[in-house]
């Protein structure tokens, strides 16, 4: 079975067996196959799709490329949560705590923003002292003791992806729904939980920008869990807005923790408590830990308005030698020097905001990443004001600018006021669309 003859056989269409996909994976993985012959795989795979059987050979080539984490150790129930990405995503922030609160393991391994989406230990290194990386041991000794435990996926966690993935990047090959279900999968399989809860995010500021699309991929995911005995849910949710008013790794950090204090001013940040609160039902019902999701929701709201959840993320940063000091004194967290305001050039109703571009918008800044090896600023970003529906005036500001580097705010200002269209009122999307079980 030569490697070209794999490739030869998608560019034409033909359905490739168990041993062709698993043999291209794992041969990539070891260095035997170079990647401009991978890259000619993806791409054939890209443009000719992969079938149901194809795609579960994939998944299951990636997770065998390298090590199952055995969480056998912890007692009960095992959760997982992923995001498939976002603007101002900060929800694992909020829901982790939750989770953990309502006695469920929450054995959470993330990742770093990429592009004009952010990353969870991105968010976390803000705070000062956070280590998001941990041995294998502590971080299940971690979840064991304190029921959750935030960290970065070790090496030998799929390394399959990480090479695929590098190489999909530079090849115009990541907008595959096949591709990123295995991709996405083949982690939450490898890193062992029971129950995957997944939030697939749609609209402006996705990889999905159409709920179709979102649903597709969501359906593919669950069917993926099921074949490796999985139990799956996933929520469809609204991604045409930032989540929340902060975006910007330290400022997620505030606002997060403002959701958990129970201190949610703005309808902005009331909606990203919402949706935490619907999320981490789900989770909770999925895991048999709530009957329904009448009952998941109330638990997680009694986790929440006990002050359960923020003790919990007290002791998941105490853990990981973070400075606690953070929930009670914002200030302690990385400050930007200037603070600026964006003023909007028209009057009217917010009707549209190209939310990528405001992701974009904070990437200039420093809060974000184009590049692997970037090298982010953890307090600047944004502060969105003015969101879906919201009345304007002429000279309001939209949003607020945290900078350290001004050379970058005129750059940033003009993005942010290209991604709003002003016009007529419009309905508000709500936050899910829908919920796959
Ligand atoms: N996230 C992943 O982990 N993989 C993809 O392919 C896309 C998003």
């Amino acid at each position: 079975m030569r490697t070209q003859d794999i490739i030869a056989a998608k560019r034409d269409g033909r359905e490739l067996s168990d041993a062709e996909v698993r043999r291209i994976v794992l041969d990539y993985a070891s260095g035997r196959v170079p990647d401009y012959q991978m890259s000619a795989f993806l791409m054939a795979a890209f443009i000719r799709g992969l079938s149901y059987s194809e795609t579960m050979s994939l998944t299951r080539a990636m997770v065998q490329s390298g090590a199952l984490l055995d969480l056998s150790a912890i007692s009960g129930t095992k959760i997982d949560k992923h995001s498939t990405g976002g603007v101002g995503d900060k929800t694992t922030l909020i829901v982790v705590p939750i989770l953990a609160a309502c006695g469920a393991k929450v054995p959470k391994m993330s990742g770093r923003g990429l592009g004009f989406t952010g990353g969870t230990l991105d968010k976390l290194e803000s705070i000062p002292g956070f280590r998001t990386s941990l041995t294998i041991d502590q971080f299940i000794a971690q979840v064991g003791r304190v029921g959750a435990a935030i960290a970065g996926q070790t090496e030998n966690i799929v390394p399959a992806d990480k090479k695929i993935y590098a190489l999909r990047d530079v090849t115009a090959t990541v907008d595959s729904l096949p591709l990123i279900a295995a991709s996405v999968m083949s982690k939450k399989i490898a890193c062992g939980s029971d129950v995957i809860v997944l939030d697939v995010k749609a609209g402006s500021g996705a990889f999905m920008r159409d709920r179709t699309r979102a649903r597709d991929l969501a359906r593919m995911m669950i069917a993926i869990g099921r074949s490796f005995r999985r139990n799956v849910a996933a929520a469809i949710t609204n991604m045409d807005q930032p989540l929340g008013c902060a975006v910007g790794n330290a400022l997620e950090v505030e606002e997060a923790v403002r959701v958990l204090r129970g201190d949610a001013d703005s309808a902005s940040s009331q909606g990203l408590e919402s949706l935490c609160i619907s999320l981490s039902a789900l989770a909770l019902e999925t895991a048999g830990v709530a009957a329904d999701s009448d009952e998941g929701e109330k638990m997680a709201r009694q986790a929440f308005s006990s002050g359960m959840a923020l003790g919990k993320f007290r002791e998941i940063i105490e853990a990981q030698d973070g400075n606690p000091g953070v929930l009670d004194d914002p200030s302690l967290l990385p400050r930007a020097e200037h603070v600026i305001e964006v003023f909007s050039l028209a009057s009217g109703v917010v009707s549209s905001i190209d939310c990528a571009q405001i992701g974009r918008a904070a990437g200039v800044l420093g809060a974000g990443r184009e590049r692997k090896e970037d090298i982010i600023d953890p307090a600047v970003g944004l502060t969105v004001l003015k969101k879906l529906g919201d009345q304007v005036n002429e000279g309001e500001p939209l949003a607020l600018i945290h900078a350290n580097d001004t050379e970058q705010v005129p750059v940033a200002t003009e993005m942010i006021q290209e991604a709003y269209t002003l016009g007529e009122p419009t309905s508000i999307p709500p936050l899910i669309h829908e919920v796959l079980r």
